[in-house]
């Protein structure tokens, strides 16, 4: 379809695609950063790229590339918990696919090119910021060993469009830039939404409701192509739609625990940006934790925590289930129902295998780890550690030798990791009472006064159904402690919480020497599979911010040094070539991140 006379909104019912007619070139394109690694999947070198003077032209979708056939996928999705109709893409534009031999089969896309049959009122482009952290995440996951889509360019250019970042009011002039994106599929949770019927709340449907026939079509179009052993498995349709369901379910069972353990949040887990192959798919207002807390909202526009940190696998949960309505008769309902049962418990087997990595345990002691795991959480919780740093720690906690004075064996490393911890006065301005807290204690006050205190929790779940009432009544648990300990007091606490954490974790050490007598070799494999568990690095906002100040300045040194960092996360050393500028570790990127870190805010 040649919508460049119609840009306007538009549904497009029975088309799963769109063909895009007319490309829309950029002013002076020009290349930031390349993904060799991404680049190598395509069967391309970065010097092969750059020697090509028409190169940032087609990898911005100003020209061609021949034998390309430009195209937008029309999906559907819930977005923050309401069925929202078609959706696009609207902002990208598929390419075609590679078939690169070894590397297998890529989808390719230019995310940023400009407006599409979809773009409804949107322009279809992506500034300089947007674009640097789509890049940078993308590549740093794939790096952490996390499904994800992948990038291999990003170019800017001087064609300008005015966004306005924050809601501020305030429009600024901004660099188009565009991302080369690549993955198996792109096809995502949404695409089946399309074939929707009316949504009860919103009175919306998808664009091709009723056409189950096309729903089929597309459905053995993802199962044949990226799930050929279950394909080949069944000779019942049912039996193998069931069988593709329960995968999805676990592949994204094992996306978000590997999420939780590298304290990663989406920002934007609507249905449409759920990867129908289990990987990580659109990087909006994403964040990594520094601090870490439970109740870490990354999207500064969800106010209500909707897509929380710990609130990812529950969500998670709720968009397969959107997926298991949107195909219908192509599932068994009762199956389809015993498989969402299942995704909690898949979810939590993946956790705990994960962060027993993290911790150095081979052996499984059941309810002991779990445990461990969520004493650990809560005193980091409590002493405002920084999430990436503390674990790379604790590998330097020493093993259970006979003889050693347990208190010095564990002192320095105590001390290490309250230095990645926030101080009082920090933790003070952290944990501010909220409206909602100030009205839970009004009640909490009242409750007393009628005897009834027990009923706390039942009365603040009246009042706010947001946190359930056990967390709730920590918090204020340790809002108060906050407010009336004092600050040295609070302190030796601290210190105190971490020291008889950390006695308990080695008694738990303990117990893997019992697997083998050889200490020397339990000390070698638990450093390893630690090492290559917790990164020393991760996109943290602040590191994103610096790329991106410098290259909205035209320097796209930092974007590209950031990219070599991120691409050997669990390195001590980083980088094999010498870096152009000051270190990974000069910088501090493995270091507690400045006080102008915190108030980032991203939407
Ligand atoms: P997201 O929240 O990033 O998943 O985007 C939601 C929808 O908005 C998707 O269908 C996007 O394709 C569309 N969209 C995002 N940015 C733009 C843009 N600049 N122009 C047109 N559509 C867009
Ligand atoms: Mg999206
Ligand atoms: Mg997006």
């Amino acid at each position: 379809v040649d919508d460049s006379e119609d840009p306007g909104p538009r549904t497009v019912p029975a088309a799963c695609f769109s063909r895009i007619l007319a490309l829309q070139p950029l002013v002076r394109p020009s290349v930031v950063c390349l993904s060799r690694s991404a680049l190598a999947l395509l069967g391309l070198s970065a010097q092969e790229v750059l020697r090509d003077p028409l190169g940032p032209e087609y990898l911005s979708g100003s020209r061609r590339i021949p034998g390309s056939e430009p195209a937008a996928h029309c999906y559907c999705g819930h977005q923050f918990g309401l069925f929202a109709g078609q959706l696009g893409d609207g902002a990208a534009m598929y390419l075609g696919e590679v078939e690169s031999g070894t590397h297998g089969n890529w989808e390719v896309q230019l995310k940023g090119a400009g407006v599409t049959p979809f773009s409804r009122d949107g322009d279809g482009r992506k500034v300089l910021r947007s674009s640097i952290r789509e890049f940078l995440c993308s590549e740093a996951m794939a790096a952490l060993g996390i499904p994800t889509t992948r990038a291999a360019s990003l170019v800017t250019s001087d064609l300008l469009v005015s966004r306005d970042p924050l809601n501020s009011g305030r429009r600024i002039p901004e660099r188009c830039s565009v991302v080369l994106r690549l993955a198996p599929s792109f096809i995502r949770f949404g695409s089946f939404e399309i074939f929707m019927g009316k949504d009860d709340f919103s009175g919306l449907q998808g664009p091709s409701a009723g056409r189950h026939d096309i729903c089929a079509q597309l459905l053995d179009y993802v199962i044949e192509n990226f799930y050929p052993g279950i394909q080949q498995a069944h000779s019942k349709r049912r039996d193998r739609n069931m069988a593709f369901f329960k995968e999805v379910m676990v592949r994204t069972a094992k996306l978000v625990a590997q999420w939780q353990c590298v304290g990663f949040c989406h920002g934007v887990l609507n249905t449409d940006n759920m990867s129908i192959l289990g990987l990580t798919l659109d990087y909006g207002p994403f964040g990594f934790m520094d601090r870490f807390d439970p109740d870490f909202i990354c999207n500064a526009s969800d106010k209500r925590g909707r897509y929380s940190y710990q609130a990812q696998p529950s969500v998670c949960r709720w968009n397969l289930a959107r997926l298991a309505e949107a195909l219908g008769s192509e599932l068994n309902v009762a199956e389809a129902g015993a498989t969402l049962d299942d995704f909690m418990p898949t979810y939590e087997a993946f956790y705990l295998a994960i962060m027993r990595k993290k911790l150095g345990l081979v052996r499984k002691e059941e309810t002991e780890d779990c445990e461990l795991i969520s004493d650990l959480l809560r005193v980091m919780h409590n002493t405002g550690a920084d999430f990436t740093n503390t674990f790379r720690l604790l590998s330097r906690v020493p093993l259970p030798d006979d003889g050693d004075s347990e208190t010095a064996t564990v002192g320095p490393v105590v001390d290490l990791i309250l230095e990645q911890c926030a101080s009082i006065e920090e933790l003070k301005v952290v944990n501010q009472p909220t409206v909602e807290d100030c009205i839970f204690l009004v009640f909490r006050e009242l409750a007393m006064i009628l005897s009834m205190a027990q009923t706390d929790p039942v009365l603040f779940c009246m009042v706010a159904d947001k946190r359930d009432a056990a967390q709730q009544l920590e918090r204020l648990g340790r809002l108060k402690e906050l407010m009336e300990t004092d600050g040295d007091e609070l302190k030796k606490k601290h210190r105190n919480d971490w020291i008889h954490w950390i006695h308990r974790y080695r008694r738990r050490l303990a117990k893997e020497c019992d697997v083998t007598n050889d200490l020397q070799l339990i000390k070698e494999a638990r450093l390893s599979v630690m090492n290559s568990n917790n990164p020393r690095v991760v996109l943290r906002n602040y590191i994103a911010q610096n790329a991106i100040q410098a290259a909205e300045q035209g320097d796209f040194t930092e974007v590209n040094r950031v990219l070599r960092v991120l691409e050997q996360p669990f390195s001590d050393e980083f980088g094999l070539e010498p870096l152009d500028g000051p270190s990974a570790s000069t910088l501090g990127y493995d270091r507690k991140p400045p006080a102008w870190a915190q108030r980032i805010c991203i939407t």
